[in-house]
């Protein structure tokens, strides 16, 4: 009787009755838990009671990521205060001086800071390939690398990845693929189908049920064996475990990343709504593309939900007819851009993606604005770029909107 997502997703059993018989499962807001007895503390600091201490675990963000693990079939998942914290602990997680990361340059603006710049620094070399180039990809990864990492569409270039055809080429190398996956929710494919190993979604977007709060999730499909990887020694023992094991015995307690009982509460409702609310977005996002290529002014509109699109094909057979509630389209300069940003009524000028609300931004000046020019022009960044999250509104109004904005 629970076997379909949006039954799971509403009737994840709790791990205890709870004493009012609540049906909400309640936040439980504090740093630390009792203990009866010192014998009781000893167990506690061995490990073998649940919660001791909010930072390494809570109630209510353990049955967060019960309920993530049993509507995605995970492995093991850990959540974290935002997408970039479970970004940088993953590779916290994996990396270590001397390792190297494979990926595209085309990335969400912060990972690509966090690798180009951040991770550097501690001796973490990225390299950069075009993952459509596969012999390119093969020859990049070497003995060092740690992870092929990628974004399923990237944002806001909205180019797809192989991911079958890069499985099958980290599969040889002994790599794991990590994949970014919040543009398309988990409730509409399976990227372990595809063979991702670990799937890292910013829960900040479609979970939080409306940009109520940040979180990241690190979902562990239990799929690859880092058994004989440098960074893993001390936690080999755990076999299959290894990734979730270390994570959260080591670098998520050092770290202090863990998600809030506030931001886990908040988000288990957004789940609760998860795939209603991205059928709505998603076709809203499919019907506002098809009709903006009828726009005089409007130069390129780029979703890969539409036919003309060059990913079209790849998009469906990953993703289903509907990739994602982002849509991006060009004006003829950047001036025209600022206009008609600035004439609109409805959508909202925002930085944020997948809010209720629909949120736009013109990324070259803001998201890569601290970039150089030549960066921005390698990470395909154009000036006459706008990109659009589509939301729950009425899709005629959002159209309403767009076209008295353009004059
Ligand atoms: C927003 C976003 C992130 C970062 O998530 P935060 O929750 O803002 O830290 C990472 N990747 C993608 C694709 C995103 O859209």
């Amino acid at each position: 009787m629970k076997s379909h997502f949006d039954t799971k997703a509403i009737h994840t059993g709790y791990p205890r009755q709870d004493p009012y018989g609540s049906l909400q499962f309640p936040a439980y807001e504090t740093s630390a838990f009792e203990f009866a007895t010192a014998e009781a503390m000893v167990d506690a600091f061995a490990g073998t009671v649940e919660f001791t201490y909010s930072r390494i675990s809570n109630p209510t963000v353990d049955y967060f990521e019960k309920r993530v693990a049993e509507i995605t079939g995970a492995f093991g998942v850990t959540a974290f205060n935002s997408g970039m914290a479970a970004i940088s602990n993953l590779f916290m997680n994996i990396a270590c001086t001397g390792a190297n990361i494979v990926t595209s340059p085309h990335l969400f603006g912060n990972s690509y800071s966090l690798f180009a710049s951040t991770l550097k620094r501690f001796g973490v070399e990225v390299r950069f390939c075009d993952l459509t180039d596969l012999n390119g990809v093969a020859n990049t990864i070497d003995g060092n690398t740690c992870a092929l990492f990628l974004e399923i569409i990237t944002n806001p270039q909205l180019e797809i990845a192989d991911l079958k055809a890069l499985s099958t080429v980290v599969r040889q190398k002994n790599v794991p693929l990590v994949a970014d996956t919040t543009v398309v929710p988990f409730c509409a494919w399976k990227a372990k189908d595809f063979g991702v190993d670990i799937e890292l979604v910013s829960s900040t977007k479609y979970i939080s049920g409306g940009a109520t709060t940040l979180g990241g999730i690190l979902v562990d499909h239990g799929t690859f064996d880092w058994t004989d990887k440098p960074a893993m020694k001390d936690f080999a023992i755990f076999g299959q475990g290894t990734f979730t094991a270390k994570l959260r015995k080591e670098i998520h307690r050092n770290m202090g990343a863990y998600m809030t009982p506030h931001a886990a509460q908040a988000q288990l409702l957004g789940l609760e709504t998860l795939s209603l609310r991205f059928a709505k977005v998603a076709a809203s996002c499919l019907h506002i593309a098809d009709r903006l290529q009828q726009v005089s002014q409007v130069q390129i509109v780029n979703y890969p939900g539409l036919a003309s699109n060059p990913f079209y094909d790849l998009a469906g057979k990953q993703f289903g007819a509907l990739p994602g509630a982002m849509l991006t389209f060009d004006l003829p300069s950047k001036e025209a851009c600022f206009i008609f940003l600035n004439r609109l009524k409805l959508i909202k000028r925002a930085t944020n993606l997948f809010d209720n609300k629909s949120l736009i931004i013109h990324p070259a000046s803001t998201i890569f604005g601290t970039f150089s020019q030549e960066v921005r022009d390698r990470m395909n960044i154009s000036d006459h770029t706008i990109r659009l999250s589509v939301g729950l509104e009425d899709s005629a109004d959002l159209l309403e909107d767009i076209r008295q904005a353009l004059g």
